[in-house]
């Protein structure tokens, strides 16, 4: 098979045995790459219900199918899965850079590491070498003197590295794996569990030739590829990135302000794309082979953050900013370069500051167990030293790197209801009040709050629907968003890229560079065969119907302001749009895909486990003993 490696890498950090297995035609056909491969690996090789923090909870690591292959906005990406460490379900995270594209050519396509090692270690793969190595001095180091020491211990610039920090190592439940220092694969935790596994790094180096089935083909279409992500429909991430959605969405009321008590803020200006790039952007960069460039590298050079470094994106600019009421771009830009030290997600960290902060103004939390932080929105400072705080889990650090479901919890006196996440993953930036058919992405997501499993906020800001209208039909739509996303995540496509790709295009791509034959229509229902797979994985980890519903806090409080005032969703209608779309979807009510629908995507070898979601009641009442199907490890 051209295009991928062929191999799949097993490293077992117990016993330090390592084997390589054939990818398989019928693998890659299937599952694509990234995404796919990683759903379906997990699926495969975890127990059902084992922890995320078990040394067998696998964590596996793939390849876009076009890594190593210069397709612009494609060939570096690579994504993570693992059981979450958050939500107890389906953990998955992806990244740029140009870490993806050094793994394709050492000649992997997946690795999967189960076990834990004795003490600190890394993995070094370059080409057929396989290594663990001692990594005693790297434990405690952030991962930008990780990744210098790595490649100065490996005597090669050239190795690229994927760390993480301190928060890993602590299992700070939302902790990121970090590449190429800005690069992160921040959603779910997925740092956490490699911090679990004693396992501080995976470095990569690699030699092989990476062969696409069409040369000629492949190299007309990628070019005309190139030229598109240099034209129109991707100007803005060229000129602010995403940053340029702050005053946009702030206008529209769908940025959450304040830990969600608004959806506007006042401040927007002063932490605007527009605002950073003037004051503080010095240098615009790519991640392999990218012609977009979306890269925006800002440095504080004055000031409380003077030597702060990081990227401007739209979702730090609401965690750091709205959600904590701070107008300071320097101190989102700091705040962003603490998460890449430390090795927290930039998102979940900011909302769990933010949590923090509302706690701290109702007196549930005090200056006490702040360790001395004056906590109320706006802080700047403050919001800083609490991230590191956080990080290193000192005073209330500790509690709240449990993430703000958990820490709700054991906080109580109300504080749930201001617990922003769903699944115990933190809100993602749009306010889902005033955008019905995003919040039901968001309550169906299968990582848990987020809106990179589905971009539905597009119809409903973009005006093809009543944003502010639940009503039959969303379930389509969300549906279309979600497998689009499945083929974009597993092969992995930059999400700025994407108004220029269709089903058609994607499907022209792999065929030029795998030769694999694929018709758009079979590339649309390998978005849907992972899509459903993803759900199968979170059913059999008991994550159902109840877990796809919305923070209290956007069924109970409306929107105070702006065009959305007055907005939220109510049960009726989270009730009503889940109905539509698990119909819609071929599953139950409960959200169990029929035998029918396993049938027609190739995946009934997994009916098993929902023989036995849909027996349980009639097996507890029988007494009879349930039936757990056996994973491949098995
Ligand atoms: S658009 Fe940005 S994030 Fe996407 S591949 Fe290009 S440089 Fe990387």
């Amino acid at each position: 098979m051209k295009g991928y490696a062929n191999n799949i890498l097993y490293i077992n950090l117990r016993t330090g045995k390592t084997k390589t297995e054939p990818l398989g035609e019928e693998m890659a056909r299937k599952f694509l790459g990234g995404a796919g491969f990683g759903i379906k690996m997990i699926t495969d090789y975890q127990r059902p219900n084992t922890d995320a923090f078990d040394p067998e909870n696998p964590i596996v690591y793939s390849c876009g199918t076009f890594c190593g292959m210069m397709v612009s906005g494609s060939a570096s990406k690579w994504g993570v899965a693992a059981k979450s460490p958050q939500s107890q379900g389906l953990g998955e995270s992806y990244s740029t850079g140009f870490f993806g594209s050094e793994l394709r050519r050492a000649g992997y396509d997946i690795v999967v590491v189960t076990g834990k090692a004795e003490r600190p270690s890394y993995l070094y793969l370059e080409d057929d070498s396989v290594q663990i190595l001692d990594a005693s001095h790297l434990w405690g180091k952030n991962n930008w003197d990780t990744e210098d020491i790595i490649k100065s211990d490996l005597g090669d610039p050239g190795v690229r590295v994927a760390s993480i920090g301190p928060a890993g190592e602590k299992l700070v439940r939302f902790s990121a794996i970090i590449n190429d220092r800005l690069r992160a694969a921040g959603r779910t935790g997925m740092g956490a569990v490699m911090g679990s596994k004693n396992l501080k790094a995976v470095a990569v180096r690699g030699f092989n030739d990476v062969e696409v089935a069409d040369v000629d083909g492949f190299k007309e279409m990628a070019l005309e590829i190139y030229e598109k992500t240099k034209g129109p429909e991707t100007e803005k991430y060229r000129n602010l990135g995403t940053a340029a959605n702050v005053l946009t969405l702030n206008k529209q009321a769908a940025m959450p302000t304040r830990n969600w008590q608004d959806a506007v803020f006042e401040k927007a200006d002063k932490i605007s794309g527009e605002a950073s790039n003037e004051m503080y952007v010095e240098k615009i960069q790519a991640c392999d082979s990218c012609g977009m460039r979306c890269e925006h590298v800002a440095v504080v050079r004055e000031g409380p953050f003077k030597g702060a470094i990081g990227r401007v994106e739209y979702e730090p600019s609401y965690a750091f900013g709205s959600c904590t009421g701070v107008d300071r771009p320097d101190a989102i830009v700091r705040a962003v370069q603490l998460c890449d030290l430390y090795g927290t997600d930039a998102l979940s960290t900011g909302v769990v500051v933010a949590f923090a902060m509302e706690a701290y103004e109702k007196g549930i939390i005090t200056k006490e167990d702040t360790g001395g932080i004056e906590l109320e929105f706006g802080n700047a400072e403050g919001m800083c030293d609490m991230v590191e705080k956080i990080a290193l889990r000192e005073d209330i650090g500790d509690l709240l790197a449990e993430g703000v479901e958990r820490a709700a919890a054991k906080l109580g006196k109300g504080s749930e209801k201001f617990a922003m996440h769903i699944k115990g993953v933190e809100m993602t930036g749009y306010d889902v009040r005033g955008l019905k058919t995003c919040a039901l992405g968001y309550a169906v997501s299968r990582r848990g709050a987020d809106h990179q499993r589905h971009g539905a906020y597009g119809p409903d800001l973009g005006g093809q629907v009543d944003r502010f209208k639940a009503e039959k039909g969303r379930g389509q739509l969300v549906i279309d968003g979600e497998d689009l996303y499945s083929v974009m995540d597993s092969l992995i496509i930059c999400k700025f890229s994407r108004r220029i790709w269709d089903y058609e295009s994607y499907a022209k791509m792999y065929t030029l560079a795998t030769g694999i034959p694929m018709t758009a229509e079979e590339m649309r229902r390998c978005g849907e065969r992972i899509s459903n797979l993803g759900k199968i994985y979170n059913l059999r980890e008991g994550i159902g119907r109840e877990k796809d519903t919305l923070p209290i806090r956007c069924m109970t409080d409306p929107i105070k302001s702006g065009v959305a005032k007055g907005s939220l969703v109510t049960q009726e209608e989270l009730d009503l749009l889940l109905d539509d779309y698990y119909e819609t979807r071929g599953w139950s009510k409960e959200g169990i895909p029929s035998d029918a629908k396993l049938k027609e995507l190739g995946l009934e070898s997994y009916a098993g486990y929902l023989e036995d979601l849909k027996n349980t009641d009639s097996k507890k009442k029988s007494g009879k003993k349930k039936t757990t199907k056996k994973t491949k490890r098995d």
